[in-house]
């Protein structure tokens, strides 16, 4: 390793790999620190069929694409978490390697109910997004978890696919905005049922159904839409964040200290999706070039 480095990335997901990409394009060595095991939200997901110039391919066989497409350019990929930082404005540092600038791309994790059931059946009729997932249920039944704005969102994009689409709530009303309530509740493929939780999802190879207190309802897909958790920790105290912990974008994917960078869903809390993940982070490598250029 050189004894400072020009940019350390951190986070090895659409948007930390886009970043390294460009950066050592142009021939700045990053080094990206792509936590373990690396790779982000993509590897949890099976088929995408969403990112432009993949008609289908695994989140994971993506994410090793762009892994390679970085080394091939020249970018050091390790897969480490990062446990420590110090960002301060002259030279910083990431674990214990000096740096002149950092992008921060750690990304967020869906929030989920945590049964085994959920678990096992993740990728297999279990997701936590509906614009990337719905496609594959067209005409079927599925379920949305959730009384928030994004279950809603996610229950009416998902008809536009789904024959039937059950919202499964744990009080009697929603969270949501009164907008998307109104929608929901004039849908005629929505039907809502309060007071409710999924107490296990059935099925072996792919969702079959769920149990709800003694009642078991027949579903092909179920979407838990009970929030999401930037993953921020790390940086608390250090950089600006938002009340839910979302690091704050100033000019141009710049956060609060200087020669520090942010890109993808870690910042996001409305697209959530790869490929806006892969373009911010193009923006942010974009903006580190000049950064470095300038000093
Ligand atoms: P929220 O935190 O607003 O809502 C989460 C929902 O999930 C709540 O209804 C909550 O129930 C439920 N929930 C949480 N944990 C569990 C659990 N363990 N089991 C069952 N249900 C659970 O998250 P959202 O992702 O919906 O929204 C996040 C933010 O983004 C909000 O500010 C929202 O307004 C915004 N947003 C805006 C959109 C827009 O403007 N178009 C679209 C999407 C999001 P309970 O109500 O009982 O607490």
């Amino acid at each position: 390793m050189t004894e400072i480095e020009d940019v350390i990335i951190i986070g090895g997901g659409p948007a930390g790999l886009s970043a390294a990409i460009y950066l050592a394009r142009a021939d700045l060595k990053p080094l990206v620190f792509a936590g373990s095991p690396p790779g982000g939200q993509l590897t949890l997901t099976s088929d995408v069929e969403n990112f432009p110039g993949f008609e289908s391919i695994l989140g994971s066989e993506l994410i090793e694409k762009m892994r390679n497409q970085a080394k091939k350019f020249g970018a050091k990929i390790v897969d480490e978490n990062v446990k420590t930082v110090e960002l301060v404005e002259s030279v910083k540092l990431v674990e214990s390697v000096k740096t002149k600038s950092i992008i921060i791309a750690t990304g967020a994790k869906a929030l989920w109910l945590n049964l085994p059931s959920e678990t096992r059946l993740r990728g297999k009729g279990v997701s936590a997004c509906a614009t990337c997932d719905g496609f594959f249920f067209r005409g079927k039944t599925v379920a949305v978890v959730g009384g928030g704005d994004t279950a809603l969102e996610e229950a009416l994009t998902l008809t536009k696919f789904a024959e039937k689409v059950y919202i499964i709530h744990r009080r009697d009303f929603f969270r949501a905005s009164k907008i998307m309530q109104e929608r929901v509740k004039e849908n005629k493929k929505i039907e809502i049922i309060w007071n409710s939780s999924v107490e296990e999802i059935l099925g072996e190879l792919k969702v079959e159904g769920i149990r709800i207190k003694d009642k078991t309802i027949k579903v092909d897909g179920v979407f838990i839409a009970i929030g999401h958790k930037p993953d921020t920790d790390l940086f608390k105290g250090k950089v600006e964040v938002d009340e839910k912990g979302y690091i704050k974008i100033f000019e141009r994917r710049s956060t609060s200290v200087k020669g520090v960078f942010v890109a993808g869903d870690c910042a996001d809390p409305y697209y959530r999706q790869a490929i806006t993940a892969a373009g911010t982070g193009v923006e942010a490598a974009l903006e580190v070039e000049k950064y470095l250029e300038l000093l």
